[in-house]
């Protein structure tokens, strides 16, 4: 029999399909699955109990899941601070072109340890950079991934078009078209795992609009479907992408999306800011779902996504870091906070969001989102143990009665316990998988290197 834990005397809030919410129980874990959830205490008996916790004034959730980021930005975070998303670009894309395996290998760790610190335990990458020469950036990450002990998409990026094809990237910063194509395919080869409770899935991710050509759109969703994997991009986050999509292709994003092969129920696409109500119904119908990264939104100014409207059209719908040079926290449990105040200052006021939809972006419909809503994204039996357990009895949150108020609304809540498959990723506010101090020196030796290499 596999080994047990049990966690007693909190508040849990499951996200299930009825939002069930218990105000004292109980949650059993067997192995890497959860065997039981309820109201009031466990079982006295059960047997083969290695582990017994005491959520005493502590909120239970699943483990929250991150849908879009960019790890490497960790070494470029707090530059270009007063940019559009088109501006910011240009400015960084010359430091990023002198990336390697080093410093993709600490930007992973600083990035990965600040998301499961914070009650992320799956966690996502959309790496998109590769200079030749560089080493083996996915390898690096996916090394990172596996020493922080979390759950991991790596989306294998892609750039073909530079800005003598009419792309926003200069020429040294991107890969042949048949050169990515070939990377991305051995990367699935190579590392996707579609096992139940897998750790490591690969998606196949070119990188926007305007930085890929439309055959690399093309054949990478033709890959995608060839090898039964997920397809992940930007997609209309900016007036400037839009205007883009117009003038080179006279359609708009979703459009040239839907000409492309890149709606559908296995895609997931970051931002979706500028959508009107047609693209809206082709996202619902096509069952496209969204990476919703409100706080990258504020800091480019590319305005508010319609989230409100896309639930309503029956849109899955995820929350998303991105990378942390356009959100320089790093943090997930911060979005869920973000998604509910950004969304309340757009039409729909103060029926945007409610804080439970809120703490469903950030679960289930980040499950959704990466297609994983079997495994993880609620307290369920038989769903794989990934849990987070909040303390809500600090000077930040003990006098909000209400736990799911106090974790979206409240700062940043203390993770006492957060466990991936029934493993402890972290324990007392500390990361019990990679010792913290040393992953912060380590991304500021290779920040600072990286700094000294792209001031020449
Ligand atoms: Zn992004």
């Amino acid at each position: 029999m596999p080994d047990r834990i049990v966690i007693d005397n909190c508040a849990l809030a499951t996200v299930d399909e009825r939002d069930t919410e218990y105000a004292r129980g109980h949650l059993v874990l067997a192995g890497d699955r959860i065997e039981a959830v309820g109201e009031g205490p466990a079982p006295r008996d059960l047997p083969d109990v290695v582990w017994r916790v005491d959520g005493t004034d502590h909120l239970a959730t699943p483990g929250l899941v991150n849908t879009h980021h960019h790890f490497y930005q960790w070494l470029t975070r707090g530059l270009a601070t007063d940019h559009n998303l088109f501006d910011w670009l240009v400015a960084l894309y010359p430091t990023w072109s002198q990336i390697d395996e080093a410093m993709v290998y600490a930007a992973a760790r600083g990035s990965l340890a600040m998301m499961a610190r914070g009650g992320v335990t799956t966690a996502m990458d959309h790496h998109y950079v590769f200079p030749r020469g560089a080493g083996d950036l996915l390898a690096a990450e996916i090394r990172a991934a596996a020493e922080t002990g979390v759950r991991f998409t790596a989306a294998r990026g892609s750039m073909d078009l530079g800005t003598s094809q009419g792309g926003l990237p200069p020429d040294f910063a991107v890969e042949g078209t048949e050169e990515a194509l070939t990377a991305t395919e051995e990367a699935v080869d190579r590392y996707h795992d579609p096992s139940f409770g897998s750790m490591l899935h690969i998606a196949v991710a070119p990188c926007s609009p305007f930085s890929v050509s439309t055959e690399l759109l093309r054949q990478g969703a033709e890959l995608a479907r060839r090898k039964g994997v997920r397809l992940h991009t930007h997609g209309s986050e900016t007036v400037e992408e839009e205007r883009y999509c117009h003038e080179r292709h006279g359609m708009g994003p979703t459009d040239y999306f839907r000409t492309t092969g890149w709606l559908g129920e296995d895609v997931w696409m970051a931002h979706c800011v500028h959508m009107n109500d047609s693209d809206l119904a082709a996202f619902a119908d096509s069952g496209t779902k969204v990476a919703h990264c409100p706080s990258s939104n504020a800091r480019l100014a590319a305005g508010i996504a319609r989230v409100p409207d896309m639930l309503a059209a029956g849109i899955d719908v995820g929350l998303g870091v991105d990378g942390t040079a356009s959100n320089e926290t790093g943090e997930l449990h911060t979005e869920l906070r973000n998604t509910l105040l950004v969304n309340r200052l757009g039409p729909h006021r103060e029926k945007a969001l409610t804080t439970r939809q809120a703490l469903r972006l950030g679960t289930f419909g980040g499950a959704r989102a990466l297609g994983r809503e079997r495994e993880i994204g609620s307290l369920e039996v038989g769903k794989l143990a990934d849990v987070v357990l909040w303390r809500l009895d600090g000077l930040g949150h003990s006098t909000i009665e209400d736990p799911v108020a106090a974790l979206v609304l409240g700062p940043p809540a203390p993770v006492t316990l957060s466990l991936v498959g029934g493993r402890p990723v972290v324990e007392d506010g500390r990361l019990v998988t990679v010792e913290e101090e040393a992953v912060a020196r380590g991304a500021r030796h290779e920040a600072r290197r990286l700094a000294r290499i792209a001031r020449g």
